[in-house]
């Protein structure tokens, strides 16, 4: 069996949500909403179900999806894509990442990533034959400098995996990084992969700049959305790629033989989904800034000290100036079997010489499921006390 795959452990999301199961705890680990959904998104899926066409779409994705993901980023992002040769719908953003690393890397090749990294990350790079070379990134800023690029980049550099916002430290990187990250990509002939499944869930009024958007990095970029984040419908698998038709038409090839195309029925009701008014996209993100802010403040009423939170359904804790003595595994794994709340130790997003202090939790959940989590982190502190 491939030695990569078969030493693997399971996801972390999937090893913290079948203990939140078992435990009966509050789920705050893998990110999703409790809340249903968007009505008149789910609506018109169960609608294109029923009267739709629900046999295979191309395998680009429905024209009307693709049209209004380029119509999206044109309103929201200043983006000017053509749907037909620069736009393609994937069956998530996770199929979309894992074909693009295929499609662009030759065995040998250097991948730059930015560590804490989401877990597929790395794996898919190995098995795509790529030799990860990895910024790691510390708290609290999660800020990359010029000397962090300097010694990742090297002449076999041929792809960077970057993801903005940054899950799990909810970084949103400013227009100076991402110019200074595009010097990097150009100076060394670099694809930028950018992971952007974040890009509208930002907070306290900042705005996701897509490094596409870079008129140098125009040529040079995959950027990665993904509508599970954006309707907070994380089950449905709808991802979106957006790139220079050169570098599309290969993507498409790699697409073609994984998923070769996406349910048709959630095609069409994201396609509705991603013209709703401006007022659906603002509420959705004042909401689950009221959930991160009631959540932090408890967080620090119980004594956490929380880091900033600037995007994503996350917000983390560090535990270190709490003296528990143990590490972020070890108080997860406590604070599911003992006192019924699922989180994610930040070490899982780690490759090299692990953060062992920083949990994650999410947020975008409801004040009784939020206050229930936090009365019993509380008891989880005491314990020790
Ligand atoms: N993106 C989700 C998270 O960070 C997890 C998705 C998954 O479980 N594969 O929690």
């Amino acid at each position: 069996m491939n030695s990569i795959f078969a030493e693997l452990p399971v996801s972390i999301f999937e090893v913290m949500s079948r203990l939140a199961r078992e435990h009966d705890a509050v789920n705050l680990g893998q990110g999703f909403p409790d809340d249903p959904g968007p009505e008149d998104v789910r609506r018109r899926a169960a609608e294109a179900v029923v009267d739709g066409w629900n046999q295979y779409p191309s395998s680009l994705g429905l024209p009307e999806l693709r049209h209004a993901v380029a119509a999206h980023y044109k309103h929201w992002q200043d983006l000017s894509l053509d749907p037909e040769t620069e736009i393609m719908i994937t069956s998530g953003a996770t199929e979309a990442i894992a074909g693009a690393l295929l499609a662009l890397i030759e065995p040998g090749d250097e991948v730059v990533l930015f560590q804490p990294l989401y877990d597929a990350y790395l794996p898919l790079v190995r098995r795509a034959g790529g030799v990860p070379r990895i910024v790691k990134l510390e708290p609290p800023h999660w800020r990359f400098t010029e000397e962090m690029l300097a010694q990742a980049f090297t002449p076999k550099t041929r792809v960077v995996m970057f993801n903005n916002p940054l899950n799990p430290a909810g970084t949103v990187y400013p227009r100076e990084d991402l110019e200074l990250l595009a010097r990097f990509c150009e100076k060394f002939d670099a694809i930028a992969i950018c992971d952007e499944v974040w890009e509208h869930v930002v907070f306290d009024g900042r705005r996701h700049v897509p490094l596409l958007g870079l008129p140098q990095m125009r040529e040079r970029c995959v950027k990665i959305g993904s509508a599970g984040k954006i309707f907070s419908l994380t089950g449905w698998k709808v991802g979106f790629v957006c790139a220079a038709p050169s570098i599309l038409r290969v993507l498409a090839k790699a697409h073609q033989f994984i998923t070769f195309t996406t349910p048709p029925n959630l095609q069409a009701a994201v396609a509705y989904g991603l013209g709703k008014a401006d007022d659906y996209f603002e509420t959705m993100r004042r909401d689950l800034q009221r959930s991160r802010d009631r959540f932090a403040a408890g967080l620090k009423g119980l004594g956490f000290p929380v880091l900033e939170a600037q995007s994503t359904y996350f917000i983390n804790v560090d535990l270190k100036p709490l003296g528990l003595n143990e590490d972020d595994e070890s108080f997860c794994k406590r604070l599911v079997t003992e006192h019924k709340v699922a989180a994610i130790p930040v070490s899982a997003f780690c490759a090299d010489e692990p953060l062992r202090s920083v949990v994650r939790f999410c947020f975008a959940k409801r004040d009784a499921t939020l206050d229930l989590a936090l009365e019993r982190i509380a008891g989880a502190l005491k314990h020790t006390g």
